[in-house]
């Protein structure tokens, strides 16, 4: 067998999770440079570039959500694809433990976290033959937040904003459009679409994320896909959704389109949403040892370009010196003050919460006292020390939109003053924001190494029954930055966003 093979996969899966490659690199370095520096948007992009390089440098993951590993392999004829597909899932659990990869394999039925990323559908691996002589294995590395904003249109239909999209080329361009628009900051933009016009249902989206596999720069072999892709790329960027849904220049980093047969009763449109965090990479490995021969996306083991100076890199948080600083336990009138568009920096203790832990306090009281306090909506890689010590190591925020049924009640049951979360809140929350006293904070999403140097210490942790991720954390932060999105006046950046980005969608009705 090849005595190489599970180290080279190792090593795929730890480079794919920590250093983004050239091609996602360049077009990010074009969004910072799209954005006066001292917006929101220029915030959040200098944030999101300081995360890339750090996680570059210590060889941490860029998000805490490492996703759904999907692995594209191509093997001459008569490799072994049994032994092969063994030694993938054998990979997936060593960069696991190594905190690499943060557990995410869950029993659908009893919610139960695999803790090692094996399970029933997880990873993802495709085979496929071909004349060469060498493994190629592609991954991806695609998480819950821009997985949740994928979608699918069967045309004709109706759209809002952009009225009928029908069987046509120009129907497709509009559910592009839509899709992006509809996703707005939820899975962290600005992200990239990979499409498929046609196949059914489920040959749709498979082969829409496979378009992910493209580089950013690259041009569609099709010159009637090429061309849409162009107008996408172009009008996309004008709906003025901006990273992180907070307004801005760039929404979307690349759009790549496929198009499979279809039968003619169907005409799917399938979407996959990436995030900024676009973790793809390749390897071609020798079918005899096992070793890497080359690599793709990247040129070779060389390091990455930077994204900033390494002084921005260490200056930190971009302070405009008008921030207001919170250190909890925070009281009403400090919240009652705040408004949209301020951006705080939160020292002291702070809680981590998201799917488990909202379903647990809907039925059960607290394992702490919340009061005054701040919730964060975060799953994060935690990895215990040789001294049996807790070290968070990824720690940006989870989509909050999930905790919509739940949050309003929290609030108002427990005197929770600030939510963290990315991407945003319903009309219940903010209901129950203003009647509560509490406040929402948007922080950056992915942005996993950048929070991690925010967090002094964990003192401690509540409700580890549901897994490392989906735990109740105790920390300790220091200058915890992020923006108030959400205020307790009835104010929302993010529906103040959805409808002016709408009615430019509807300027793009042609
Ligand atoms: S950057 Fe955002 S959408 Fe992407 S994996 Fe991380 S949390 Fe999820």
């Amino acid at each position: 067998m090849l005595p190489h093979f599970l180290d080279s996969v190792v090593e795929l899966i730890t480079r794919t999770s920590t250093d983004l490659p050239p091609d996602v690199r360049a077009a990010m370095g074009m969004a910072v440079g799209a954005e006066q520096p001292e917006t929101r948007a220029g915030q959040a992009l200098t944030i999101i570039a300081q995360n890339i390089d750090q996680a570059a440098s210590c060889e941490g993951p860029i998000c805490q959500d490492t996703g759904m590993p999907t692995f594209e392999i191509k093997v001459p004829v008569g490799a072994n694809q049994i032994w092969l597909r063994g030694q993938i899932r054998a990979a997936v659990a060593e960069a696991t433990r190594r905190g690499k990869l943060r557990p995410n394999s869950v029993d659908s039925i009893t919610g139960e976290n695999s803790g090692d990323n094996l399970g029933p559908g997880t990873p993802i691996i495709h085979f496929e033959q071909w004349e060469a002589a060498e493994i190629e294995i592609k991954l991806i590395l695609k998480g819950g937040g821009c997985e949740n904003t994928n979608a699918q249109y069967a045309l004709p239909t109706e759209l809002d904003h952009l009225g009928r999209a029908d069987r046509t080329l120009e129907g497709v361009r509009k559910c592009i459009l839509h899709a992006v628009w509809k996703a707005q900051g939820k899975g962290c933009s600005p992200g990239a679409v990979g499409v498929c016009v046609g196949g059914d249902r489920t040959s749709g989206y498979l082969h829409a994320k496979e378009q992910l596999f493209r580089t950013l720069d690259d041009t569609n072999p099709d010159p009637r896909l090429a061309e849409i892709e162009s107008a996408v790329m172009n009008e996309a960027n004008k709906l003025s959704v901006g990273p992180m849904g907070f307004s801005g220049n760039t929404s979307l980093i690349g759009c790549k389109i496929g198009a499979l047969n279809r039968l003619p009763a169907s005409f799917f449109v399938s979407v996959a949403y990436d995030c900024w965090a676009f973790r793809r990479l390749g390897i071609t490995v020798d079918a005899t040892s096992g070793r890497i021969t080359a690599w793709l996306y990247r040129e070779g083991t060389k390091p990455s370009q930077p994204m900033l100076s390494p002084q921005a890199v260490a200056a930190g948080f971009p302070s405009t010196g008008r921030e207001v600083r919170l250190r909890a336990p925070i009281t009403e009138e400090q919240i009652r003050s705040l408004k949209v568009g301020d951006v705080v920096l939160i020292s002291g203790p702070m809680y981590t919460g998201r799917d488990q832990v909202h379903a647990y306090l809907m039925k059960n009281d607290p394992p702490v006292d919340l009061r005054g306090s701040v919730l964060y909506h975060c799953g994060p890689v935690v990895v215990k020390d040789a001294q049996g010590t807790w070290n968070v190591t990824a720690a940006g925020p989870t989509t909050s939109i999930r905790e919509e049924p739940y949050q309003a009640e929290i609030l108002k049951r427990y005197g929770v003053r600030a939510v963290v979360g990315k991407g945003g809140m319903g009309a219940k929350t903010l209901a129950g924001l203003r009647e509560s006293g509490g406040v929402y904070l948007n922080a950056i999403g992915g942005a996993a190494q950048f929070y991690a140097r925010c967090i002094d210490r964990v003192t401690g942790v509540s409700l580890m029954q549901f897994g490392t991720p989906e735990a109740m954390w105790h920390l300790e932060v220091h200058d915890f930055p992020a923006i108030v999105t959400m205020d307790s006046h009835g104010n929302s950046l993010h529906k103040e966003v959805e409808e002016e980005s709408g009615a430019i969608l509807e300027t793009l009705r042609r």
